[in-house]
C-alpha cells in the first residue's frame, strides 16, 4: 500500500522468518531509532491470510509517564492520558497475559467513582488516577513497574506477538482454517495515527463496493475520538460514512461526508488507488488524525457468491485484471446463486432437517407425502414440497408439481437426487433426522416436532436443510455479469458441454443454458407419462413376443414424436440417445390399487398381474436384468427404440438445414459381444429404415462404460464404437461396490470420520474410478484413434471432475441442464 503511495503511516515490516527465529528465542533486533514522529507506534501482525487469524495489535508504544506529558502539551491532557492507559492496558494483556477484565473493571470503577455513566465525561483528572490505578495493578501481578523505557517495551511486544502466533492454540486454530501448519506472519511496526486528539479525530472501516451487486456502494462506520476496531466495539453509535446512507437508515448525526468532506474524497481517491494497484476491491481500516486520512489495514473487500462474480466481471471490464483472471477468480458454485433462488444468507433460520444438499436452490411451499397429493395442491395453485422416504419413478409427475423435494434416505445419484437436480427442483436427501409416517400423514423431527400435510416449510438444497415456516428470499439473475462470465468461458474452453436432457422440455431448458448437445437422454423418462405408462406396463406385462411387439408398435410413434421434438429443438446439435435402461420392474405400479387398474385395462385377473410382478421381482435390481441385458434378451424393445430414432431423423431432415446424426449409446455394457450383437440390429434397422423411406442418414453407435469390465475391455468395444461414454454414477457404485442409492444413510458419516475424503457420488473417486476412467481412455484410443470419449454421470457438473476430465483429454462432459453454467465456467477454469 505504502509503495502505491496510499496514505500509510510510516513504518517498517518484521518479515516471516525473522518473526519465527524470534518466536524460538532469537534476540529482537535493534531496529534503531523510532521511525518517525511522534515517537509512538503501532505492531500488528500480517499472516499471508487475513482470515487466518493472529494476536491482536498492540497500540501507543512508546508513552511513558515522559512521553505522555509531552503528548499532552499537543493534544491536552485527556486525550494524551486516555491513550496512555489504553497503551498500559494492551501491553498488560497482549505482552504480560493479564486478563482483560480484570483492566475493565479498572475503567468501570473509575467511572463509577466520578458518578458517570459514559466515557464522555471522564476529565483529565479522573483519566490521571485511572492512569495510576493501572499501573499499579500492572506492578502487583507482574512484580515490577510499567515498563518506562520505549525500546524495552518494543522489544517485549514483538517478542510476545512472535510467541503468540507459534502457540499450538492458534497454530491449530489456523489449521482449521486452511493454513500451512508452518504458515508463518510477519509483522507490521507503523508510527501511530492517534485518531484521539485535537480536530476531527477518529477511526472506522470503510468499504466502497457493495458486497452483493458489486456496484459503487459506499458502506461504513466512522467512531470520533476512537482507534483500533474501536467503530466496531459498540460502546458508542459509530456515524455512518455517506449522507446517502445516513438518511437511508435515518439517522440523525452527521456522516463522516458531513463532517469531514475532504476525508471521504481522500478515501475515495485511495480506494481507487487500491483496486487498480492491488487488482482487487477492499475494505479500509482507516483513521482520522486532525482530518488527515490514514489507511492502516486492507483485507479483501466483503462479497457473496453473486458479488464475487460482479467484482471479477467489474474488474476485468475496467481492464484492471484479464477477462482470464476474472474467470479464474470465481468459484463455478458462486453460479448457482444466479440461476436459482436463495435464502436471503440474513434470513433466520429454523432448521428441523438436515441431509445431503442433492439439488441447489431453495423453495417454500407445504408438505405433502405423496405424488398424487403434490398434483392435488399444484392443481389449487399452491406450491407442494414432495417429502418421501425416498423417490421411485413413480413419483416422477408428482415431482413435475412440486416446487422442491425432501427425502429421508438416499444419496447424491439416488433417483430423487438425480431427477431433482434435472428439473432444477431444490432437493435434500438422506436427512436421516426426520421420521415419516406416511399412514398418518405425519413427519415428525428430531426434537419431536411434528407437521402435518399442509404445514409452511422451506427447502434449502444449496444448504442441504429443511427449515420452518417461509423463509426470506433472493431471486436468480440471468443478465449482466452472469452472461459476461458465460461468453468469456465459452472463448476460452475447450472440452464441451452437454446437458442431460431427457424429454423435449428438458432440451429446451438445455437450449437455455447454451449447450454444445445433449450428451444423455434417458428414454425410460419418455415413458412415465400418464397415456404412456399404460402402454409400458402392457408391453412389459405381455406373456410372449407377439403381444410385446404390440404395445411396442403403440409406443413407438410416441417416441418418434418425442424424437422428432428434441431433434428439432436441438437444431442438429449432438444428441445422445440412450436405449433403455432401468429394470423393468420400476414401471410398475406397487400399491393393490394401481395392480387392480393395471389388471382391468388390460382384461387381465388381477392374480395374473400380481403374478407377472412377482416373476419380474429381482433380489438386486441393480445388478440384474437391465440396460443392454434388456436389448440382448427382449431385442424387440430396443428395435422399436431404434426405428423410432431412425425415422425421426429423418423427418427432422425434410425440414431441418442442419442435419441429425443421432448418437446411439448402449448402456451397461460389459461385454464385447454384447456391442456387436446390438450394433448388427441396429444397423439392420438403420439399412431398413432408409430402404422404406428411400432416403439416406447418418449414425453414430456408442457405447456407455459403467462397468469396471467394461472399462477395462475398452479397447474391444473402441473397435464398433464411435464413441464411448462414462457413465460414473453406476461406475462408481460397482467400482466401490457401494450401492448409490443407500450410501446416502451413512456418507455424512464416513466423510465426516475422514474416512473419505468426499463423497464419491459426488466428486469423481480420481484414484480408483479415475484410473479405470484413464486406462479405458487409452485402451479405446489406442484401439481407435478418432473415439470420442464423454462423461455423463453426475459427475459432469463437479468442478473437481471436470477438471479431470479436462487433463485426461475428454471430448466433453454432460450434467444436468442447470449444472450446464458451473460446467462451462469449470471447464473454462481447467484448460487455464
Ligand atoms: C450413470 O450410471 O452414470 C448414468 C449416467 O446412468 P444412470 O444414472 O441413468 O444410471
Ligand atoms: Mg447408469
Amino acid at each position: 500500500m505504502a509503495a502505491l503511495g496510499l496514505p500509510v503511516p510510516d513504518g517498517l515490516i518484521l518479515p516471516a522468518d525473522l518473526v519465527s527465529e524470534i518466536a524460538t528465542g532469537a534476540p529482537v533486533p535493534d531496529l534503531g531509532a523510532f521511525p518517525g514522529a511522534p515517537d509512538i507506534l503501532s505492531i500488528r501482525s500480517s499472516p499471508e491470510r487475513s482470515d487466518w487469524g493472529g494476536p491482536t495489535a498492540i497500540l501507543n508504544i512508546g508513552l511513558s509517564d515522559r512521553e505522555t506529558e509531552k503528548l499532552a502539551a499537543t493534544i491536552g491532557a485527556a486525550p494524551a492520558l486516555d491513550l496512555y492507559r489504553r497503551f498500559i492496558q494492551s501491553f498488560g494483556t497482549g505482552v504480560a497475559g493479564l486478563d482483560p477484565e480484570d483492566f475493565e473493571n479498572l475503567y468501570y470503577d473509575q467511572l463509577k467513582l466520578a458518578g458517570l455513566d459514559t466515557h464522555d465525561g471522564l476529565d483529565a483528572g479522573h483519566l490521571s488516577d485511572l492512569v495510576d490505578a493501572s499501573k499499579d495493578f500492572y506492578a502487583d501481578e507482574v512484580g515490577e513497574p510499567f515498563p518506562q523505557d520505549p525500546h524495552d517495551q518494543l522489544r517485549a511486544a514483538i517478542r510476545a506477538m512472535a510467541e503468540a502466533w507459534a502457540r499450538p492454540s492458534a497454530r491449530i486454530l489456523r489449521q482449521a482454517r486452511g493454513a500451512d501448519p508452518e504458515a508463518g506472519t510477519a509483522l507490521i511496526l507503523q508510527t501511530m495515527a492517534l485518531g484521539i486528539g485535537q480536530g476531527l479525530s477518529g477511526s472506522g472501516l470503510v468499504q466502497m463496493v457493495d458486497a452483493d451487486s458489486g456496484k459503487a456502494v459506499v458502506t461504513g462506520r466512522f467512531l470520533p475520538q476512537s482507534q483500533g476496531q474501536d467503530a466496531l466495539m459498540g460502546v458508542r453509535t459509530p456515524h455512518l460514512i455517506t449522507r446517502a446512507s445516513r438518511e437511508a437508515e435515518g439517522q440523525s448525526a452527521p456522516a463522516l461526508e458531513e463532517l469531514a468532506p475532504d476525508a471521504l474524497t481522500a478515501l475515495q481517491a485511495a480506494d481507487l488507488k487500491a483496486t487498480e494497484g492491488l487488482r482487487d476491491r477492499f475494505q479500509f481500516e482507516f483513521t482520522l488524525d486532525r482530518g488527515q486520512v490514514w489507511l492502516l489495514d486492507a483485507m479483501p473487500a466483503k462479497r457473496s457468491a453473486r458479488g464475487a462474480v460482479a467484482i471479477a466481471v467489474d474488474l476485468a471490464d475496467r481492464g484492471i485484471i484479464t477477462r482470464e483472471e476474472a474467470i479464474l477468480r470465481i468459484d463455478p458454485r458462486n453460479l448457482i446463486q444466479h440461476l436459482h433462488p436463495q435464502i436471503d444468507p440474513d434470513a433466520r433460520r429454523d432448521v428441523f432437517g438436515t441431509g445431503l444438499a442433492a439439488s441447489p436452490g431453495a423453495a417454500t411451499g407445504r408438505i405433502v407425502f405423496s405424488a398424487e397429493a403434490a398434483l392435488a395442491m399444484q392443481a389449487q395453485g399452491e406450491a407442494p414440497i414432495l417429502v418421501r422416504i425416498e423417490t421411485s419413478p413413480e413419483d416422477i409427475r408428482g415431482m413435475h408439481a412440486a416446487v422442491a423435494v425432501l427425502t429421508a434416505r438416499g444419496g447424491m445419484t439416488s433417483h430423487a437426487a438425480v431427477v431433482a437436480r434435472g428439473l432444477g427442483l431444490p432437493c435434500v436427501v438422506g436427512a436421516s433426522d426426520i421420521r415419516l409416517n406416511l399412514r398418518k400423514g405425519v413427519l415428525t423431527v428430531a426434537d419431536g416436532r411434528k407437521f402435518n400435510e399442509g404445514a409452511v416449510v422451506t427447502i434449502d438444497g444449496t444448504r442441504g436443510e429443511a427449515l420452518m415456516g417461509a423463509a426470506r428470499m433472493i431471486q436468480p439473475e440471468l443478465g449482466g455479469a452472469y452472461a459476461k462470465v458465460m461468453d468469456w468461458s465459452d472463448d476460452i474452453r475447450t472440452l464441451g458441454v452437454r446437458a442431460n436432457a431427457d424429454t423435449p422440455q428438458d432440451g429446451r431448458l438445455a437450449r437455455q443454458f447454451d449447450v454444445d448437445g445433449i450428451g444423455l437422454c434417458r428414454t425410460e423418462h419418455m415413458f412415465f407419462e400418464e397415456d404412456r405408462i399404460h402402454v409400458m406396463r402392457q408391453m412389459i406385462m405381455a406373456d410372449d413376443v407377439d403381444e410385446r411387439r404390440a404395445a411396442l408398435d403403440r409406443l413407438q410413434p410416441i417416441q418418434r414424436a418425442d424424437f422428432e421434438e428434441l431433434f428439432a429443438i436441438m437444431q442438429g446439435l449432438p444428441v445422445v440417445i440412450r436405449l433403455l435402461d432401468p429394470p423393468l420392474h420400476e414401471f410398475l405400479p406397487h400399491g393393490h390399487d394401481e395392480m387392480q387398474d393395471l389388471a382391468e385395462a388390460m382384461d387381465l385377473p388381477v392374480s395374473q398381474v400380481t403374478g407377472r410382478a412377482e416373476e419380474l421381482r429381482e433380489f438386486n435390481p441393480m445388478l440384474g436384468k437391465r440396460g443392454v441385458r434388456l436389448g440382448i434378451t427382449m431385442p424387440e424393445i430396443y428395435e422399436m427404440q431404434s426405428r423410432a430414432i431412425f425415422e425421426a431423423t429423418l423427418a427432422v431432415n425434410r425440414r431441418a438445414d442442419a442435419p441429425v446424426v443421432p448418437e446411439i449409446m448402449i448402456p451397461l455394457v460389459s461385454a464385447y459381444r454384447e456391442v456387436e450383437m446390438i450394433k448388427s440390429r441396429i444397423d439392420a434397422i438403420a439399412q431398413e429404415v432408409q430402404a422404406q423411406a428411400g432416403e439416406a442418414l447418418s449414425y453414430k453407435l456408442g457405447v456407455m462404460v459403467e462397468t469396471p469390465r467394461a472399462a477395462l475391455r475398452a479397447g474391444d468395444l473402441a473397435a464398433s464404437s464411435a464413441f464411448l461414454s462414462f457413465g460414473t454414477n453406476d461406475l462408481t457404485q460397482m467400482t466401490y461396490g457401494l450401492s448409490r442409492d443407500d450410501a446416502g444413510r451413512f456418507m455424512r458419516d464416513y466423510v465426516n470420520a475422514g474416512v473419505f475424503p468426499e463423497d464419491p457420488f459426488h466428486s469423481l473417486d480420481v484414484e480408483g474410478v479415475g484410473e479405470l476412467l484413464l486406462l479405458a481412455a487409452n485402451r479405446g484410443r489406442a484401439q481407435n484413434p478418432d473415439l470420442v470419449l464423454g462423461l455423463c454421470g453426475e459427475h459432469g457438473g463437479d468442478p473437481a471432475s471436470i477438471r479431470f476430465c479436462q487433463v485426461a483429454g475428454f471430448d466433453y462432459v454432460s450434467c444436468s441442464p442447470f449444472r450446464v453454467p458451473i460446467a462451462r465456467l469449470a471447464a473454462a477454469q481447467a484448460t487455464l
